[in-house]
């Protein structure tokens, strides 16, 4: 099976009965201990696989709350506008007809169609809160490099390649 050395990132062969044996890295000399489980190509494939499906997962979140937040702003502004144009017909009618039942209805209707615009309002507004607080989630720690190698064993195995 395949293997990759923690120390240099060298790739080399070991055998499947070399598992859970200590072997000698050929490119650093270092002594290692091969386990089935860890550091083997195949984890090393795995986890990226997995990265890379959440960040497609994150991105598509996000996507989909930008999409949600602009139905929300066009949904409070058709409210904002026909509870607007509705408090104005109920103006008219009193002014024509006094105060009676229709006017009385525009007005129900318009205070529902602002309580709905203003849901969406708010709605819209925590979205556009939560999508800056993950976009400008800062890191609390300098990173830690101390566990990269120098670059020089991807060059030596290069080498080897030609
Ligand atoms: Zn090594």
């Amino acid at each position: 099976m395949q293997y990759v050395c923690p120390h240099c990132e060298g790739i080399f062969e070991v055998a499947e009965e070399a598992a859970e044996q200590e072997v000698t890295c050929p490119h650093c000399g270092q002594l290692l201990m091969v386990s089935r489980s860890e550091e083997s190509v195949t984890e090393t494939v795995r986890q990226e696989e997995l990265d890379s499906a959440r960040i497609q997962q994150v991105s598509r979140l996000r996507t989909a709350a930008m999409r949600t937040r602009s139905y929300c702003l066009i949904a409070c502004g058709t409210c904002a506008v026909a509870a607007v144009d509705l408090i104005w017909r109920a103006a008219r009618r009193m002014v024509t007809d006094g105060v009676g039942r229709v006017p009385a209805f525009y007005l129900l209707a318009a205070a529902f169609l602002a309580w709905f615009a203003w849901r969406m309002w708010s709605r819209a507004k925590s979205i556009a809160l939560e999508l800056r607080r993950t976009l400008a989630a800062d890191p609390v720690d300098s990173p830690d490099f101390s566990d990269l190698s120098d670059g020089s064993q991807v060059a030596e195995n290069l080498e080897h390649l030609r």
